[in-house]
C-alpha cells in the first residue's frame, strides 16, 4: 500500500558570469563532486540530481519552473559556490512552489594557508555568496531550510536526508485522501475541523461515504479469501482464548479478516489512503474494525477513531515521511488514556479502544477478544502488544477556528513496570518532555487533543519544518519548554497567525 515513489532532489549551484570560464568550470566540477559524494554517502533517502550552474536570471527562472513541473522532483537544494547576485533569483523564486533547502557549504574544508590568493578567494566564497542569496528569501518572506556544514560530514548529510523526508511529506500531502465512513463523535470538539481549509492548507481531500457502502464490500468478500487470511493471522499471531470458545473466537477473527479485505478493496478502488471509523456508527458491520484497522495501518493507511480525520491524515502523512526507512520503529494513531503519577515513574499510558498500529509493537503480538464497553456489536478481535522504548514524537493537529496549530511533543517511551494481563488493548507508555507535569500543562494550554499521530522515526524538527512549509503554526514541547515561555509563545503566535 505504501508505495515508494522514486523522488529526486535537484542540486542547483549558483554563480554568475563575472568570473570567467575557468572559474565556472571549477564551480561545475566541485558541485558535481559534492552531488556524487552525497549520493554515495548512504545518508540520503532520495537521489540528488546535479544541474548545470545557474548564472543568469533566465536560467534560474527556467530551471526552477522545470523543477515545479517535474513530477519526480520533490525539492531543490541550492548552494552559492561563488557570488550570485540575489536579484537574479527573485522571479525564479517567486514562481517556485516546492520545498527548498539552502545548503551552506564550501568545497574545501580548510583554508589553504600556503597558497591562498585572491583568485582562490573569488572562486570559493560561499561565506559571502550564501549570505547574499539567503537575504532575498528573508526579504521575500519565503520558507526554506538552511543547513550549514561541510558536505563530507555524515551529520550534515543526515540533516539533508532528514529534510528530504519533510520535503516528500510536503509534496505527498496533497495526495492524501481521507475516507470518512462516520461523522465526528457527537459533541466532541477537538476532533472537529474545517475540511475546506484543510484542503486549502494541506491539499487533503476528505470525503464521506455511507458506512453501509463499505459494509457491502465487506459482505462481498468470499469465504475462501477470508479463510486464507484467518490462516495467516493464526500463523502470525498468538491466540489468547482466555476461556472463550475456540470456534466462536475464530468466527469473530474471521469477521475482522473480512473487514480488512473489504475495506482495503473499497479504499483502493476509490483511491483513499486514510480512513476514520466510529464505534457508534457501524451500519451493518458486525464488529468495530479492530484487528482489521490495525493491519491496514501497518500497511501504510492513515487512521483515527471517532471520525477524527485530522489525525487520520497526519498518521498517513507521517507514514509517508518514514517510508523506506531502515530499522524504522513505527508510526501509529495513539490516544492518551491514563496516568502513572508515582514520583520518578510518571508517564501516560497510551492505547485506543482497539486501533494501535502493530508497526510500533515490541515482540510478541497476540489476538484477543473482549466486549467493548461502548457500542452494541460483537466482541471484536484485536491485536494486543506493548510498544518499543526510546525517544519518539507525539503530534496533534488542531483547528482553532481561525487557523490550524500543530503541537509537537518529544516523548520518551518506556516499559510499564508490570504486565497488565487484564487490559485487552495494545499500549505504549511514555513520559513527555520536559516532564509529565510541564509537558501535560503545556499540551493542555496549547489545546492539544487526546488523539495523536505518533512516530519513533520522525523528529520534532521534521514536523515543524513540514508545518512551516504548509504555512501553519507549530509549537514544540521539549526539554527546553517552560510554561512561562510557552504561554508567551502561544500569545505571540496568536498575533502572528491569527486572523
Ligand atoms: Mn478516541
Amino acid at each position: 500500500m505504501l508505495k515508494s515513489k522514486t523522488y529526486q532532489f535537484w542540486f542547483c549551484t549558483g554563480s554568475q558570469d563575472l568570473y570567467g570560464d575557468v572559474c565556472l568550470a571549477h564551480v561545475a566540477e566541485h558541485s558535481q563532486k559534492i552531488v556524487e559524494a552525497l549520493n554515495a554517502s548512504g545518508n540520503l533517502p532520495y537521489e540528488v540530481v546535479w544541474k548545470p550552474t545557474l548564472i543568469t536570471n533566465e536560467l534560474i527562472r527556467k530551471t526552477l519552473n522545470e523543477a515545479n513541473t517535474d513530477e519526480n522532483c520533490a525539492g531543490v537544494i541550492t548552494w552559492m559556490h561563488t557570488f550570485s547576485p540575489a536579484k537574479s533569483w527573485i522571479l525564479g523564486l517567486q514562481e517556485y512552489r516546492k520545498p527548498l533547502l539552502h545548503f551552506h557549504t564550501q568545497f574545501n574544508r580548510e583554508i589553504p594557508y600556503d597558497t591562498i590568493d585572491m583568485d582562490f578567494m573569488n572562486e570559493n566564497q560561499a561565506a559571502h555568496g550564501d549570505r547574499e542569496y539567503g537575504h532575498i528569501f528573508s526579504r521575500l518572506g519565503m520558507e526554506r531550510k538552511v543547513v550549514m556544514g561541510y558536505w563530507e560530514d555524515a551529520d550534515v548529510q543526515k540533516k539533508i536526508g532528514s529534510w528530504m523526508r519533510t520535503a516528500v511529506g510536503v509534496i505527498e500531502s496533497s495526495h492524501i485522501r481521507v475516507m470518512r465512513i462516520a461523522d465526528n463523535m457527537r459533541n466532541v470538539a477537538v476532533t472537529e475541523g474545517d475540511k475546506v481549509e484543510a484542503q486549502i492548507k494541506f491539499g487533503w481531500e476528505i470525503d464521506a461515504y455511507p458506512v453501509n457502502e463499505i459494509a457491502a464490500e465487506v459482505e462481498a468478500v468470499s469465504k475462501g479469501d477470508i479463510d486464507a487470511l484467518v490462516e495467516e493471522y493464526y500463523d502470525k499471531y498468538e491466540i489468547l482464548l482466555e476461556g472463550r470458545d475456540e470456534k466462536e473466537f475464530r468466527e469473530h477473527v474471521a469477521v475482522q479478516a473480512g473487514i480488512e479485505i473489504g475495506f482495503e478493496r473499497f479504499l483502493e478502488a476509490k483511491n483513499y489512503q486514510a480512513i476514520v471509523t466510529h464505534f457508534g456508527d457501524l451500519g451493518s458491520l458486525k464488529q468495530l474494525p479492530g484487528l482489521a484497522i490495525q493491519r491496514l495501518m501497518e500497511k501504510g493507511y492513515g487512521f483515527a477513531g471517532e471520525g477524527d480525520w485530522k489525525t487520520a491524515a497526519m498518521v498517513r502523512l507521517m507514514k509517508i515521511m518514514t517510508q523506506g526507512m531502515k530499522e524504522a520503529k513505527g508510526t501509529s494513531f495513539m490516544e492518551d488514556y491514563t496516568y502513572n503519577l508515582v514520583p520518578g515513574k510518571e508517564g501516560i499510558l497510551q492505547a485506543h479502544m482497539l486501533e494501535v498500529c502493530p508497526s510500533v509493537a515490541d515482540g510478541r503480538i497476540s489476538i484477543k477478544e473482549q466486549p467493548l464497553s461502548m457500542g452494541d456489536r460483537e466482541d471484536p478481535a484485536r491485536l494486543v502488544f506493548t510498544s518499543k522504548t526510546g525517544p519518539a514524537i507525539a503530534t496533534s493537529l488542531i483547528d482553532l477556528g481561525d487557523r490550524f496549530r500543530l503541537i509537537i511533543n518529544d516523548v520518551e517511551c518506556k516499559k510499564v513496570e508490570k504486565p497488565m494481563p487484564k487490559l485487552p488493548v495494545a499500549t505504549a507508555f511514555w513520559t513527555p518532555e520536559p516532564s509529565l507535569q510541564t509537558g501535560a500543562e503545556a499540551w493542555i494550554l496549547a489545546g492539544g487533543a487526546h488523539h495523536t499521530a505518533f512516530s519513533y522515526d520522525l523528529t520534532s524538527e521534521q514536523m515543524g519544518d513540514w508545518a512551516a512549509c504548509m504555512g501553519i503554526e507549530a509549537v514544540y514541547i521539549d526539554k527546553d519548554t517552560t510554561i512561562r515561555q510557552f504561554k508567551n509563545e502561544l500569545l505571540w503566535n496568536r498575533v502572528a497567525y491569527g486572523k
